[in-house]
């Protein structure tokens, strides 16, 4: 356990967050609809949910432990949440910092007046920003790389809020897509790369922001637009809004990932619909790593949509060989090896009248520690299939991401230890094929690689990291220093 670690909760672990972001402003019902909003992003965090609302003359939060259901149960707690805007986010945290203290928006009163920030990304140098506030005497409520941002605010010596809220932003590296509320306006914004997605919306006169645009369509809202990469927009309480762009224009890099797994199905990202994008990277893989087979199976529910395209593509029938319980969490949330390999046993089942006797291309959408696929191979062959060919949606993810997709340090990547006929091996499959990052692009429908100019941020595939990682960099430097033999002067 790293004790000088700034972000570390008791049992050691750090913080790694998954976010989804909902705010409104201009509506009558603004708390009730931002859990409505959330309620439609649950996928991107299902750990602890947080609203803050404001109606004029005080803000009012709510926080909790839990799905938005658990924590919003009673339409009488809206009552308590008064106002015509309101912000809201839901998290997913892996291990570690599981306390309501970390549970967003966060809100504090500065110099210039209240604020209060949702956030959905990571920031790379938190660490070290802490380090030197903390050095000058600031007290963190919170173990959330987010409460650097209010630090920097308060600290900022600009005149006005927002002059203080940019000054803060060109201090902090890494992804963000932020909503923040002050007395005035709600202020949403995403980092100079657009890493982490934004979206806004209308809804009558009301002004509406959403990680996805899924969000929009579930309170009933229309799309207006992305937020851009480095863009800040501004509402006021009478509807205005002003754009700001204090970071000029970088060619942007929004995460391909997100396409992946990430957002859901029916929500539209850069244009185009994640569904599709997901059909068409099956169809890639169809057409990249053909194979015989009698019958393409899809692991639930991430894999359907590729599993579609694959079986389009190759003219193999697509089929249902596995089942999903609806009522347990995601598996990659469970904290040790042990419990994450039961939990796989008790939310999928094999078909077994359907794969008897199969030849079975079976179809996810990535491979992380690879605790899926290994199952899941097993569980068709349990059941009686002939062949088990393995075919992934994405390329081999063999590095961490440090802006706000929760995987596991590198050395647990099972694609960062093994190639893919290592991997094979592992799994048990009778073949196993990634579709290249050149076939990704071209169901993104991007330009690829190849120009040296990536349009997306696909480091996790990669390792091409697009920002400075200067925590990392400093970890690793700590680590280095510490690993001298003793009594060696450097
Ligand atoms: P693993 O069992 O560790 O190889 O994880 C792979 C499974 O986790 C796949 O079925 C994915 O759908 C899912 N998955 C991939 N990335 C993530 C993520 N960042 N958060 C939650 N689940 C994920």
């Amino acid at each position: 356990m790293n004790l000088t670690h700034p972000f570390l909760d008791a049992d050691g672990d750090k913080l790694r967050e998954e976010c989804g972001i909902f705010g409104v402003i201009g509506a009558r019902d603004a708390s009730a609809m931002t859990a409505l909003g959330l309620h439609a992003l649950q996928h991107r965090g299902q750990e602890a949910v947080g609203i803050v609302s404001y109606d004029g003359s005080d803000f009012f939060a709510r926080r909790g432990l839990g799905h938005v259901a658990q924590v919003f149960s009673d339409a009488s707690m809206f009552a308590e949440l008064p106002g015509e805007m309101a912000s809201g986010h839901v998290r997913y945290s892996t291990t570690g910092g599981q306390g309501l203290r970390n549970v967003q928006p966060l809100h504090a009163d500065l110099a210039r007046g209240a604020f209060s920030v949702a956030h959905n990304g990571n920031i790379s140098n938190a660490v070290h920003l802490k380090r030197e506030l903390v050095d000058k005497g600031a007290i963190f409520q919170s173990t959330s790389d987010t409460e650097v941002i209010l630090h920097l605010i308060a600290t900022s010596r600009y005149p006005t809020l927002l002059d203080r809220f940019v000054d803060a932003l060109r201090m902090i590296e890494g992804a963000y897509s932020l909503i923040c509320m002050t007395p005035k306006r709600m202020i949403a914004c995403r980092d100079p790369l657009g890493i982490r997605p934004l979206v806004m919306g209308k809804i009558g006169e009301a002004t509406v922001f959403a990680s996805e645009t899924v969000a929009l369509d579930v309170v009933g809202a229309e799309f207006v637009r992305e937020i851009e990469p480095g863009e800040i927009v501004e509402v006021r309480q009478d509807g205005r809004l002003t754009s700001h762009r204090p970071f000029g224009n970088l060619p942007a890099r929004p995460c391909i990932f997100e396409h992946v797994y990430f957002s859901r199905p029916d929500s539209v990202m850069g244009g185009r619909s994640v569904y599709e994008v997901r059909r068409q990277i099956g169809a890639e893989l169809a057409i990249e790593a053909p194979v015989e087979a009698d019958l393409v199976v899809p692991v639930p529910d991430s894999g359907v949509p590729a599993a579609i395209g694959y079986a389009q593509q190759s003219g193999i029938p697509f089929g249902l060989g596995i089942i999903r319980s609806h009522y347990v969490g995601r598996t990659f949330i469970q904290p040790s090896d042990g419990a994450r390999h039961a939990d796989v046993k008790r939310k999928h089942n094999a078909n077994r009248a359907l794969v008897e006797g199969k030849r079975i291309v079976l179809i996810d959408d990535s491979i992380v520690r690879g605790t899926t696929s290994l199952k899941i191979v097993q569980m068709m062959r349990d059941a009686g299939a002939a062949e088990v060919h393995m075919r992934v949606a994405s390329p081999p993810t063999s590095h961490s991401c440090f802006y706000g997709v929760d995987t596991p340090e590198r050395h647990k990547l099972l694609a960062a230890r093994m190639d893919v006929q290592e991997m094979t091996k592992f799994i048990v499959a009778d073949s196993l094929a990634f579709v290249s990052i050149d076939g990704l692009y071209r169901a993104v429908g991007a330009p690829g690689r190849e120009d040296g100019c990536p349009r997306h941020c696909d480091a996790c595939f990669t390792g091409d990291y697009p920002t400075r990682l200067t925590d990392l960099a400093e970890r690793e430097a700590d680590a280095g220093q510490l690993s001298l033999p003793v009594g060696k002067v450097a």
